[in-house]
């Protein structure tokens, strides 16, 4: 039977933590009564050296409710190591971990159909936000933009899909390989494929409390989705730098030809060319110097190069059994 975490980061979240603890343990143990999963599953709340009372709060939820366990960060990273930590340290005890927020915005009723697919053999299980009415207009807007604006610089990642997913414990082992500092996880996770699919579900409101994610957070969010996936800024600079040097050329041969018409100023010309030519040269020169450290960049992440899915294959003893067989 399928042993499952749910691991939850939390970072000041007091307010909502009883709540949360409430809804997801009728859930597990919904689960567990069903048969659908084992009893030594649990939720693992994970604390991102939270500055209020959340640690001593969920140390009292451990002692109350034996569903309840706790992993201390040992001070704020923020959500994306928080979470990564958390699922590093449940994959030794489960079989599979879903992460989800701790003001349950995402719908723990996608949990079964996760579950579903999970036994039907999918190694991650995304859940799709179907959709975002209860978002404000500009958290909407944002968001979704982000989306787009990432896909278009190159990095691959499941449209209004958040952090809310299912991976097996097979996944995880994979993830564990993705060697970079710069996390960046929906980016990473899609790279390691295996069976995968989807689950939609409404995203609803915050429980209690205030988002966790200002929009500071939100923007260092893209920038490292950005920066950590794709190296396509870099390219856009040499292709500026291209541009900018075909304008100079362009530059050259219409300044030569209004000297030759006797139309300017002396001193003009040589000014304007090398204006041009030289800042083409020059935004040219830094692109290709950051081809290379883009190149390096790549490197120093260390990524696997490839993951093995199955390996279908007999040992030496089956062979020799099955060739006595066929031989009367
Ligand atoms: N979180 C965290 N560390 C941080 C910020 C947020 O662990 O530095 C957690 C937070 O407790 C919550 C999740 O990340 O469980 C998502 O945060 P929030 O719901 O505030 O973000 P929003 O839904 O507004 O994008
Ligand atoms: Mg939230």
């Amino acid at each position: 039977m399928t042993t499952l975490y749910l691991a939850v980061p939390c970072y000041n979240e007091q307010e909502v933590l009883p709540d949360t603890t409430e809804k997801l343990s009728a859930k597990l143990n919904s689960l567990i009564n069903g048969g659908r999963i084992s009893p030594e599953s649990r939720i693992m709340y994970i604390d991102d050296g939270s500055k209020d009372t959340t640690w001593e709060l969920i140390t009292k939820l451990h002692e109350e409710n034996p569903l309840v366990a706790g992993l201390k960060m040992s001070r704020n990273r923020g959500h994306q190591n928080t979470l990564y930590g958390g699922l590093m340290v449940a994959k030794e005890l489960a079989d599979a971990v879903i992460s989800i927020d701790a003001d349950l915005q995402d719908d723990i009723d996608a949990i079964d159909e996760m579950l579903d697919k999970y036994e039907n053999g999918c190694d991650i299980v995304y859940g799709v936000r179907s959709k975002r009415d209860t978002d404000t207009f500009f958290k909407r807007f944002t968001a979704e933009g982000f989306y787009k604006i990432l896909s278009f610089l190159g990095a691959e990642v499941v449209f209004n899909h958040a952090d809310y997913r299912l991976m097996s414990k097979r996944a995880l082992d994979e993830l564990q390989n993705f060697r970079e500092v710069n996390l960046f996880l929906r980016g990473i996770v899609t790279m390691i494929g295996f069976k995968t699919d989807t689950v939609e579900y409404k995203r609803k409101e915050r429980l209690a409390g205030e988002s966790k994610y200002p929009l500071k957070k939100m923007l260092s969010l893209a920038w490292e989705g950005v920066t950590s996936l794709s190296i396509k800024p870099i390219r856009l600079i040499t292709v500026l730098g291209a541009l900018v040097f075909i304008v100079s050329i362009i530059m050259l041969i219409y300044s030569l030809v209004t000297h030759i018409l006797g139309s300017t100023t002396w001193g003009w010309t040589s000014l304007i060319v090398s204006i041009w030519a030289l800042g083409g040269l020059q935004l040219f020169a830094i692109g290709v110097i950051g081809e290379y450290i883009g190149k390096i960049y790549l490197e120093a992440k260390r990524r696997p190069r490839f993951i093995v899915d199955k390996l279908i294959n007999r040992t030496a003893d089956e062979t020799t059994e099955e060739a006595s067989e066929e031989t009367p």
